[in-house]
């Protein structure tokens, strides 16, 4: 039988594609300088652990004409960072475009704590600029934006965003929130997150740390919670995540103080300092909040990961190994006993299923290696990956920090400058009783040396490469965002959403294992997808060669 992109009954020896010869006619159809550029952006994994890991090139401009999964640095920060805040009036300075492209498009959840407690998520505010604001200035419809937010909401927080236009004629967002802050009292406060900023929504993600951490970080010195108590850095609440980890951190008896940003409140991020200890789930987006109390409050952070069985309960015990008490790891490993057995029976049910089958991620600046965890619970093998806004360090490690050069686009990126505070910095452990603990702080590990040999590890995919390699490898499902889902699924390929996780969830925590699993075999082995014919399958393809350089 002929086997073609649409069979799913592949067997492991017709993916045996030669990975290096599929990145040579990828480049080949591009110009010169463009392929160069590519070329280092686009790996064929080494040989497995060991081996150098070789450095890539991400974290630089997308080329002009080249269709790529990366949203702007607005996104970033009113988006991803801020928006799953619910008790604050996120006010978009700009056209209504932009307002609506950042509005709960990804789908986060949030549980306000009563009925009457303040939720502005599902609101879209915007200063819905039009031609004359742009050519006699927007001030002033700023001003009267808050006025009516605060008129009509009376929230005890507003912040504004910067959008393209705003940039480029000039408003000055923050003198007119330092204004509205003294007329209404309340806190007002803007980021200057014009979408042209950066070369991605990593740069927003780094101004919205640097304004949460400016304005809000330390305004509530109030001690709440138990004897162990953390902050969450860097989980969204995507498809009810947070829902999921707090249930567990719950049962442990792990107080979570603050969570930036899922299902998340100002009053916590105010109350954040006093935590002990910061978990960091995605190191991309905000491990620039945890330097940052690090040096102001003295608060240690370390890497986490509550995506997969396996790693949800490894990072259990990682907070329980740094508090360094007997009755919390006990409670801990009752808690994991307890969690695992029907994770681990849904876990065999969906093994001989999805043994074997083939996996690609591109998604996020961390998502895309968290995932691969719960595809190899599967005993799938993620054959491709790569972020849409990853640096370096997030595919190498940690470690290459200092040799990543600082170009023009970061240095437009302030970079705030901390000091210790001198009435709320508290050491929580000096360097001895963290070595003591046994475990690494202040580390991640990269995407590289995890990827299995004879893999891809691409930074920025386009359209174009995701087409190419859809083709030549034949994956039996592709996860990326809501951009790229229609184009796969042409392809007769499954594709799921990890930035919102369609209409699915949470996948976090133990109780999301399950669910991933389940729709991971019904995705991939779904007969549907053998209906759908690829492009490239029913129409020849249209071919030039550019004729010089
Ligand atoms: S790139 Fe500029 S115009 Fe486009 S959504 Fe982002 S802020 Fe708005």
């Amino acid at each position: 039988m002929e086997t073609t992109v649409t069979d799913h009954n592949r067997t492991e020896s017709n993916r045996d594609v030669d990975l290096a010869k599929v990145k040579s006619e990828i480049l080949s159809k591009y110009p010169t300088k463009v392929a160069r550029k590519r070329a280092k952006q686009i790996l064929v994994s080494p040989s497995g652990k060991g081996s150098t890991i070789p450095e890539i090139g991400a974290n630089v401009r997308t080329v002009p004409g080249i269709l790529t999964q990366r949203g702007c640095c607005y996104a970033g920060c009113k988006g991803v960072i801020l928006g799953p805040t619910r008790d604050v009036v996120n006010i978009v300075h700009g056209p209504v475009g932009c307002s609506f492209y950042a509005w709960l498009t990804r789908r986060n959840q949030t549980r306000p704590a009563s009925k009457d407690a303040p939720n502005y998520m599902t609101y879209c505010f915007t200063t819905d600029m039009q031609d004359e604001n742009i050519v006699f200035g927007g001030e002033k419809k700023l001003k009267q934006a808050i006025q009516e937010a605060y008129d009509i909401f009376h929230p005890h927080t507003i912040s504004v965003f910067s959008t393209c236009p705003v940039g480029l004629i000039g408003d000055d967002i923050h003198s007119v929130c330092r204004e509205m802050k003294e007329t209404l009292g309340i806190n007002i406060f803007g980021f200057s997150c014009e979408g042209y900023k950066g070369v991605s929504q990593s740069a927003g993600h780094h101004i919205a740390n640097n304004g949460i951490f400016k304005n809000v970080v330390g305004l509530d010195d109030t001690i709440r919670g138990g004897e162990f108590r953390i902050n969450l850095l860097g989980e969204y609440n995507i498809g009810g995540d947070a829902f999921e980890i707090e249930r567990i951190l719950d049962d442990c008896g792990i107080s979570l103080i603050s969570t930036f940003s899922g299902n998340s409140t100002m009053e916590q991020f105010a109350n954040s300092h006093t935590a002990d200890l910061n978990v960091v789930m995605c190191h991309r987006s905000i491990t620039y909040m945890a330097e940052m109390m690090e040096k102001k409050y003295g608060m240690p952070w370390i890497k986490i990961n509550f995506i997969g069985a396996r790693a949800t309960a490894q990072s259990l015990r990682k907070i329980a190994q740094y508090f360094e008490d007997d009755s919390l790891t006990a409670r801990v490993e009752e808690v994991i006993a307890r969690e695992l057995p029907p994770v681990t029976e849904a876990m065999e049910t969906a093994r001989p299923l999805c043994e074997g089958k083939l996996a690609m991620l591109f998604v996020g600046g961390s998502r895309a290696h968290h995932y691969q965890e719960l595809f190899n619970e599967l005993g799938m093998k993620t054959m491709a990956a790569g972020y849409e806004f990853g640096h370096r360090d997030d595919y190498e490690g940690r470690q290459v920090l200092p040799s990543i050069k600082v170009d023009a686009d970061s240095r437009n990126i302030e970079e705030l400058s901390v000091e210790q505070d001198p009435d709320k910095y508290r050491m929580r452990k000096t360097e001895e009783e963290l070595s003591a603990t046994g475990q690494a702080y202040r580390e991640y590990d990269g995407l590289i040396p995890d990827m299995k040999p004879n893999t891809f590890v691409i930074d920025d995919i386009s359209q174009y490469e995701t087409e190419k390699i859809i083709e030549a490898v034949k994956p039996d499902v592709f996860c990326a965002g809501i951009k790229e889902k229609y184009i796969i699924q042409k392809s007769g390929v499954p594709m799921k959403q990890l930035h919102s996780y369609d209409y699915g969830g949470p996948y976090a925590g133990f109780k999301g294992a399950v669910n991933f699993y389940r729709e991971i075999t019904r995705m991939t082995n779904s007969k549907v997808w053998s209906y759908v014919k690829a492009p490239w399958e029913k129409d020849p393809e249209l071919t030039a060669t550019y004729a010089a350089g």
